[in-house]
């Protein structure tokens, strides 16, 4: 029979990462069965607040012989690798047969942009007799079923190595000029391996986990070719995963605004922007269902300039995640750019001197030639800012944001 296997929370902040015990599970299950195609990471809500890191969860296709010998190696993998420990490590492991798959796209979308509850997964699995393995208080079982049920229109592919044993945990050995080499030979097609404004080198993390790097892209081939020019520590496997990753996936359009969603909205600028200690800008705009507050944090770096120069009466579109009352710009559309004028005291007709104020109300004058007027004059004053898209740069991508760089549209400005 053909299975689909979901997988999620796993890990912790600590260690772990549940790609890579999905992939213990998948060496371990050919021994009764076979592994059909790639196996897929799937990011869904990335504002909930269980999450580790990105909110992944893992599913992949097994032929099996038999369903129990394949649940009890599964049992067995998450004790031997799960962070069981950890409080907020709550494993999740499902079994669908292929032809039940097409149940859980609707789940798949809610976990997506929504928020679930491990109830709302508890039903799903009993209405479909879905056969699972649930640890502690199982909320993975609802990454672990979404993980199962997305249906990718959009995707992109990711290649991951993984660290040999006894390097875990240490600090990570590459040379960062070669990753620069991959972003120079293969971008656009290999897209978010480095941030050359910011100097980060975004495919290799910064966390204890198994990972070593991790390189994102629209073709295998392309993939599997960098992977031939970075120089790192040698690792100890690679698998390349199918993903929803800088798909938008999350984004809602236009709906009614509530925490821990994400959107695409249309409003105007009613509050010129304003800065808090630590760099962090904030803006306010009127949408069609009201007054939002959008920010860009200190991470985004440069985009906070494009945000900084935004004045009210601009027309906007923004993108991203409300959490706390206020929407993260993940990226901005500028749709119309307000006039801006500076207002002066008019300048006398006879000797072109500017004319002083004749008091409150009285228009102006001017002493030497007596001349009068009784209106300022207003000059407009370029704006800084061009219509079109920005975005934040790589350093402050998530997981789920589709890089301007993948979307075919004009006036793209685009932070490498
Ligand atoms: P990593 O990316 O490193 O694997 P993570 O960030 O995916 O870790 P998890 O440890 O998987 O974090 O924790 C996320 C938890 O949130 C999981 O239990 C998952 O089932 C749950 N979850 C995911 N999406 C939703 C959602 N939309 N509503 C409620 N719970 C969710």
């Amino acid at each position: 029979m053909r299975v689909w296997i979901g997988i999620d929370d796993t890990d912790s902040r600590k260690g772990m990462c549940t790609t890579y015990l999905a992939l213990i599970l998948m060496e371990r299950l050919k021994d009764i069965g076979e592994i059909l195609g790639f196996p897929r990471i799937i990011r869904l809500n990335p504002t909930i607040p269980f999450k580790t890191r990105g909110n992944g969860a893992v599913s992949f296709l097994a032929e099996l012989e038999d369903l129990d010998k394949a649940m009890e190696i599964a049992e067995r993998t998450v004790n031997d690798y799960a962070e069981l420990e950890e409080e907020n490590t709550n494993p999740g492991v499902v079994f669908v047969e292929e032809e039940k798959v097409p149940l859980l796209k609707e789940f798949a979308i809610k976990a997506i942009k929504d928020v679930l509850t491990i109830e709302d997964a508890m039903k799903l699995i009993e209405k479909h007799r879905i056969p699972y393995l649930k640890f502690k208080n199982g909320r993975g079982l609802i990454g672990a079923l979404a993980s199962v049920g997305a249906v990718l229109e959009d995707l992109v592919y990711e290649l991951i190595t993984y660290r040999m044993p006894d390097k875990i945990g240490k600090p990570r050995e590459f040379e960062k000029e070669s990753f620069y080499n991959v972003d120079f030979e293969f971008y656009p097609t290999i897209f978010d391996t480095v941030d050359w404004c910011n100097d980060v080198v975004m495919a290799v993390p910064g966390t204890p986990c198994p990972v070593l790097f991790g390189l994102r892209g629209e073709s295998v081939e392309a993939l599997k070719k960098a992977i031939e020019i970075v120089k790192t520590e040698p690792w100890e496997r690679e698998q390349i995963f199918l993903t929803n990753h800088a798909t938008d996936m999350h984004i809602i359009e236009n709906g009614e605004v509530k925490e821990f969603h994400s959107y695409r909205l249309v409003g105007k600028v009613i509050k010129k922007p304003y800065e808090i200690i630590g760099g962090h800008v904030f803006f306010e705009i009127e949408t069609k269902s009201g007054i939002l507050k959008c920010s860009a944090f200190e991470p985004t770096k440069q985009f906070r300039n494009i945000v900084r120069a935004l004045i009210p009466g601009d027309l906007v579109e923004v993108y991203g995640s409300v959490k706390n009352g206020a929407l993260n710009l993940e990226k901005m559309r500028i749709l119309e750019l307000e006039k801006q004028f500076l207002e002066l005291n008019p300048l006398c007709p006879q000797c072109g001197k500017r004319m002083e104020s004749s008091g409150k109300g009285q228009g102006f004058r001017c002493r030497s030639c007596k001349t009068r007027a009784f209106e300022k004059i207003k000059i407009e004053i370029p704006r800084k800012l061009e219509k079109g898209f920005y975005e934040v740069p790589p350093c402050a991508r998530r997981h789920l944001t589709k890089p301007l760089i993948r979307m075919q549209i004009l006036g793209r400005h685009i932070f490498r």
